[in-house]
């Protein structure tokens, strides 16, 4: 049975916050809600533990009524004036910005990340719609008069078409508005499906978006889990995705998309280091290292994992982070005083607990055990840790944690930690806290990373710059928002032009010359 109410119900229900338990997610399609499907999902509240929402899982027949959706919608969409959807675009930037609570409260109900987190990565997602609303400028072509005698060139943009956007959980706004507003803004029509693990941050959106004026049919939302992802990658009709998501998701994405001959960009995992130089400023680099390691949890693609010490100051650095650790409020991320929120799921947390339980038995040792730290009893809490003395091989480093977890990397000089960080499988971000311009300069000329800080723990590029890792936090070559995505949600035609007269006309069979 579909539930065909109109989308803005359940703008209602949800703005009033009249959230029933379980509250039911549904997708949307065309505009229209539909909560029916063979199999469906439990959300959960993770300072609770409690499920609060449920959610239909698409099948293949529901993709393909999305892409349905999207086809139909395709014409008249790419058909539409660019003022018109830069007009989409400044309303929609209101509307996100008059309602961040309420938005911010969405993700923090099902993410747990306070919600003083939750509002800046609307903030962030919030850059690349004002980024897109100057789309007159990210869509104009190239010309070039007299190419040849009497001949014009032009490069025009065109969209790709019905493009997929899948995403993760632990960024269940900013992640979305990514990839389809600047999917949107040039003229594609979009298939989305976010995590199954915090879905309603985006429900919000897609009906913010028809609040904007968007024409129903142009973003359709399909939640779901990998046989949905399955239907998506199966679908001829989809020409591109785009997919953020855990390393080994990113490669397989990639890898049947290209095979199937789709466009597409698929973001990975992390393990992003933070070398500390011995001239810098320890307390400046300690503080960094805290709110880099511990913000969200340690749940952001960008958190600092490893701390990269040179030289003698190890001893010191560990101490003045382990200080500040102490201190830190774990807690209900509704609860102002709160600095850090649950994980996403108990699994999550179990595997954290883990890697902390098993470091010592692998040689490292653990300064600061997280599982020790006062958390609130119920949720899918554990407290920050730190971990001294890793080194490469051991599963502490090896692997992408995605927890409250900072791993201390003891190192002898500049080039070994260069070393260290270009050995490393993953390329997302890394950071240098120096005070030397020269080894700053250096760090950035050597390190095969894609974003990089000079005192900057998280350099995640502003809305108009482009965001994306190297090596395997990024499969794929355009990143993702700003000026790149451009590239990525477009295809170039180049039309070549000759107003003749008839008396000019005569056979050649040469190839053209000037
Ligand atoms: P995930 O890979 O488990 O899931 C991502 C998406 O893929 C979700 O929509 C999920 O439903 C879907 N999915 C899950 N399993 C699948 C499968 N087997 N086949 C097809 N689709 C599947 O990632 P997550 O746990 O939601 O998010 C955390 C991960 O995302 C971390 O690894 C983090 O580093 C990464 N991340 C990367 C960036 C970046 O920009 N590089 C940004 C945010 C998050």
């Amino acid at each position: 049975m579909s539930d065909h109410t109109p989308h803005t119900q359940v703008a209602t229900a949800e703005r009033t916050g009249n959230r029933a338990t379980p509250n039911l997610i549904p997708h949307i399609i065309k505009g229209a809600k539909i909560t029916s499907a063979e199999r469906t999902g439990e959300v959960f509240n993770p300072a609770t533990g409690q499920v609060t929402g449920s959610l239909p899982f698409a099948d293949a027949a529901t993709v393909a009524k999305a892409i349905d959706a999207a086809e139909a919608a395709l014409p008249g969409w790419r058909a539409m004036g660019m003022a018109k959807r830069a007009g989409i675009m400044f309303r929609l930037q209101q509307i996100i910005a008059e309602r961040k609570d309420e938005l911010a409260a969405l993700i923090t109900a099902e993410h747990g990340k306070v919600l003083s987190d939750a509002a800046g990565e609307i903030t962030r997602g919030l850059e690349n719609v004002e980024f897109c609303a100057g789309v007159v400028q990210h869509m104009k072509g190239e010309f070039l008069e007299q190419a040849a005698g009497g001949i014009d060139v032009k490069q025009i943009r065109q969209p790709v078409g019905v493009v997929a956007c899948i995403t993760p959980f632990n960024f269940p706004a900013m992640v979305p508005l990514w990839m389809i507003t600047t999917a949107i803004v040039a003229g594609n029509t979009v298939i989305l499906k976010p995590s199954e693990k915090d879905p309603s941050a985006v429900n919000w959106i897609v009906e913010a978006f028809h609040e904007a004026g968007l024409p129903e049919g142009v973003l359709n939302l399909v939640h779901g889990d990998k046989e949905t992802v399955d239907a998506i990658l199966e679908e001829p009709r989809i020409k591109a995705v785009s997919f953020v998501g855990s390393t080994p998701i990113a490669r397989s994405i990639y890898t049947r998309s290209a095979a199937a001959g789709k466009r597409v960009q698929a973001l990975g995992g992390a393990k992003n280091h933070m070398v500390v130089m011995p001239d810098s400023d320890l307390d400046v680099a300690a503080d960094a290292a805290i709110s880099a390691g511990f913000g969200s949890a340690g749940e952001r693609c960008m958190a600092i994992s490893v701390i990269v010490a040179v030289g003698e100051i190890a001893d010191e650095l560990v101490a003045k982070i382990k200080e500040r650790m102490i201190s830190l409020k774990v807690g209900h991320g509704t609860d102002a005083a709160s600095e850090m929120g649950p994980l996403i799921t108990e699994a999550a947390r179990d595997r954290v607990s883990k890697f902390v339980a098993e470091a010592e038995q692998n040689g490292a040792t653990v300064v600061v055990d997280g599982r020790e730290h006062g958390v609130p009893a119920e949720g899918f809490f554990t407290g920050p840790s730190l971990i001294d003395h890793v080194t490469p091989g051991m599963p502490v480093y090896e692997e992408e944690i995605f927890g409250p977890v900072l791993a201390v990397a003891r190192v002898g000089s500049f080039a070994e930690a260069v070393q260290l960080i270009n050995d490393n499988a993953f390329g997302n971000g890394t950071a240098i806290f120096t005070r030397d311009g020269r080894t700053a300069r250096e760090f950035e000329f050597q390190i095969e990373v894609g974003m990089v800080g000079i005192n900057v723990a998280i350099p995640v590029p502003i809305g108009a710059f482009s965001f994306g890792g190297w090596k395997d936090s990024l499969f794929g070559d355009t990143h993702m928002y700003g000026p790149e995505s451009f590239n990525f949600y477009t295809r170039r035609k180049v039309v070549t032009s000759r107003w003749m007269l008839p008396s000019e006309s005569q056979i050649e069979l040469g190839f053209p010359t000037n």
